[in-house]
């Protein structure tokens, strides 16, 4: 589904990746976990297009490097940003019909069934101006306007940053459902425990460099995972 090979990002002259390889196959969940500036978020914000890269990177067969977003979204990969990035002003639901906004009116509908459905909790807050929202609430709405545009790929950025760890597992439960459904995940997360059992591998990125991977359980097991992510 998502192939990645040599990818060089950058933040204006800071370099923050160096020749990045990964893979994600369709239908998997894979981890992307490391220490605090390794550059994960920039992974996320090059495959979709938000920081210049170079390197290349093919979403199904296609390659994708340098695209706009919004052909990215019309292609089938969507991001829920770090923190959510919500519309605080805009109700729970308006959020998602804008997550929506790339599909006609008919389908738009449909996912907005299928995403409340999938999140009741966002269905009872519908007319609830998303700054009223809970941490965790606004976690979900955020995952939810990602999944309104019916992405094949769902990148998601700390999806549990700021929860308590009550909230954390509820969200995680979410992405659980979601990948049930289909729907191939990359995932950041700093609750390295979580996102190892979440998904069926990982990636260790340290200094912009891939490090280690493999199954979540042997990325689990290395030595060096344990002290530096799994307090062992
Ligand atoms: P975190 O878990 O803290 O979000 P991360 O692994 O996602 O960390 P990035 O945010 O991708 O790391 O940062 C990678 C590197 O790029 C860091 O050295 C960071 O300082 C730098 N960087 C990130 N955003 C910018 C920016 N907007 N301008 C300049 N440098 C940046």
């Amino acid at each position: 589904m998502l192939e990645v090979s040599d990818l060089r990002a950058y933040h204006g002259d800071i370099q923050a990746l160096w020749g990045v390889g990964l893979r994600v196959e369709r239908g998997e969940a894979v981890a992307l976990i490391g220490p605090n500036g390794a550059g994960k978020t920039t992974l996320l914000l090059a495959l979709m297009g938000l920081v210049r890269a170079e390197g290349r990177v093919l979403l199904a067969g296609r390659s994708i490097l340098g695209l706009p977003s919004r052909r990215l979204v019309r292609l089938g990969m969507c991001l829920a940003p770090e923190g959510g990035r919500l519309f605080a002003e805009m109700t729970c639901r308006d959020n998602l019909l804008v997550g929506g906004h790339v599909l006609d009116r008919r389908r738009r509908l449909a996912a907005l069934e299928r995403v409340e459905g999938l999140f009741p909790r966002l269905a009872q807050r519908a007319a609830q101006k998303a700054s009223t929202l809970s941490g965790g609430e606004r976690q979900m709405l955020a995952l939810g306007r990602a999944l309104m545009a019916q992405p094949a790929l769902l990148l998601l950025d700390e999806p549990s940053l700021g929860l308590h760890p009550l909230l954390a597992g509820q969200v995680f439960e979410a992405i659980g459902r979601i990948a049930a459904e289909g729907v191939t995940v990359l995932l950041v997360e700093q609750k390295v425990s979580l996102a190892l059992r979440a998904c069926q591998r990982a990636y260790v990125l340290e200094n912009g460099r891939v490090t280690l991977d493999g199954p979540s359980a042997l990325v689990a097991a290395d030595e060096g995972v344990r002290k530096a992510y799994l307090a062992l």
